[in-house]
């Protein structure tokens, strides 16, 4: 079994398919949400987990590739942009998950593992520079 984090994006005409509910009943998945965004004749977007054996996972990717809708296994709902930050270290406290922590203790060195990312926004709210911000 393995998780891929994906960040999807559903064209107008897509929004309101039940995608995700096939591939938990076709496929096998086992999906985490963490965050959604779905309004009716607009593009929409999903952020999850999807947990399985990698030739599902692959099979159910195949399928919801079928429907137009765009994986980015790369660019997730939230980003961390390194020529803003000023390694404030101000996210640190607010980060649930340590998906941002600090790299180096000497120099309060700042990083960004998004794997860990549960996308809870807090850090949006708490870094004064702008350095981290939601694609939807
Ligand atoms: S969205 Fe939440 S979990 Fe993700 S980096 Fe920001 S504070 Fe951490
Ligand atoms: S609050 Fe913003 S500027 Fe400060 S360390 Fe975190 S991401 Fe960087």
């Amino acid at each position: 079994m393995i998780t891929r984090k994906l960040f999807l994006r559903f064209p107008k005409c897509e929004t309101e398919k039940p995608i995700v509910y096939h591939l938990v009943k076709d496929y096998n998945l086992i999906i985490n949400i963490f965050r959604a965004k779905v309004t009716a004749n607009e593009e929409g977007y999903l952020v999850l987990d999807v947990t399985g054996r990698e030739e599902d996972i692959d099979r159910g990717m195949d399928f919801v590739r079928s429907f137009q809708v765009t994986i980015d296994p790369v660019n997730k709902g939230v980003r961390w942009d390194p020529q803003r930050c000023t390694h404030c270290g101000n996210c640190i406290s607010h980060c649930p998950t340590h998906a941002l922590h600090i790299v180096d203790p000497a120099s309060r060195e700042i990083g960004f593992q998004e794997e860990l990312c549960i996308e809870c926004l807090n850090c949006l709210e708490n870094c004064p520079f702008g350095a981290c911000s939601s694609a939807f």
